[in-house]
């Protein structure tokens, strides 16, 4: 596998010089061409994380590599990889939309050359033509913020990084923010932090959630519905009135008898087999099989789950390298 476009190793960071910490060994590598939802309750740490990884806040501890550039030990490589929306756009009002993005492009060290082409993209990905000359501060919030996704694409960086870009504004507007980001997120890495679950959700194909400055769940949005772990199948069989011959199945530890022909399997085991399991005995005894399915938690029992203080956290960090909580003190990089 190629190396991943962004890689946060055993990063933790307080604000305080004590054990307070505000991230507690986050590790995360991301790759290809996809949106990232960066979840977690407010004051979790999403946007330390952020300007962690953009390089606008130290950490305390652990290193960020961006393409497998070092943020600590290739700066300037690093960040021209970026790019990068905070949770308050920088935005200027009393210029116009072109200004602004040629002053953004000017600091992010774009060719003068290539100006007028870099305006042209950003303003067609962001859907800014019509207002291009007007001045920011005339301009509506959802307009206002796809200026903000513009500056941070205007040097064209693979990874782009995007703290609550929808908060405050209204639905229309939310959607078409989403809608900027969906396409962005065909040519890009995007990592996009939300607190709202339905957000992370209908737009993002992964989701890494932070609660108290530690990661708890790193997988798909699939793998995040099954993280509280789905122990029941529900099954309709209109050949079988007797659950004693679900309840002798492998795998299966209770049954229920929901209705005529319907059952509530319980199972500690894995589900996918148990499902197997019935389907074979389905078709070898006649009980003919109508439906079935498991009994999935919602993503918001999930989140409940998961953003408690008490939770231990259900961590599928399946792409991350496992390290030591606080890292090797030697080998420290402050970037
Ligand atoms: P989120 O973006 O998920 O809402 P933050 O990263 O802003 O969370 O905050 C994480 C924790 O760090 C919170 O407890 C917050 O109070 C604290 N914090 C954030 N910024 C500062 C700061 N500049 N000084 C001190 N504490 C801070
Ligand atoms: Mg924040």
């Amino acid at each position: 596998m190629n190396a991943p476009i962004l890689q946060v190793q055993s990063v933790s960071h307080t604000y305080t010089s004590g054990n307070d910490w505000a991230l507690n060994n986050i590790n995360m590598s991301l790759h290809g061409n996809s949106i990232v939802g960066l979840l977690g309750p407010n004051g979790a740490g999403k946007s330390t994380l952020m300007n962690i990884i953009c390089g606008t806040l130290y950490q305390t501890d652990g290193s960020v590599s961006i393409d497998g550039m070092s943020l600590g030990k290739q700066p300037l490589q690093a960040r021209c990889r970026i790019g990068f929306l905070p949770q308050q756009a920088p935005l200027h009002f009393e210029l116009t939309v072109d200004e602004y993005l040629a002053h953004c492009a000017l600091l992010r060290r774009v060719p003068s050359r290539l100006l007028p082409a870099a305006l042209l993209r950003v303003k067609k990905e962001c859907g800014l033509e019509e207002v291009a000359r007007k001045l920011i501060g005339t301009l509506s919030g959802g307009y206002r913020q796809r200026v903000g996704i513009a500056q941070a694409i205007i040097h064209d960086p693979l990874l782009l990084v995007l703290d609550e870009p929808t908060n405050g504004l209204d639905p229309n507007q939310i959607s078409e923010i989403r809608q900027v980001i969906r396409k962005l997120g065909d040519k890009k890495l995007i990592l996009f932090s939300s607190h709202i679950l339905g957000e992370v959700q209908s737009i993002c194909s992964r989701i890494a959630m932070i609660s108290a400055g530690k990661l708890v769940f790193s997988g798909t949005t699939d793998e995040f519905r099954q993280a509280s772990g789905s122990k029941h199948i529900r099954v309709r069989l209109g050949a079988l009135r007797d659950p004693a011959s679900l309840e002798n199945l492998a795998g299966v530890s209770k049954v229920k008898k929901v209705c005529e022909s319907e059952f509530l399997l319980h199972s500690e085991g894995h589900l996918q087999s148990v499902i197997d399991t019935i389907i074979a005995n389905s078709i070898a005894n006649g009980w003919e099989l109508q439906e079935i399915r498991t009994e999935g938690k919602t993503l918001e029992d999930t989140f409940a789950t998961l953003s408690h203080p008490l939770s231990d956290g259900i961590v599928v960090v399946s792409d991350a390298p496992k390290s030591t909580l606080t890292g090797d003190p030697d080998n420290r990089e402050q970037s």
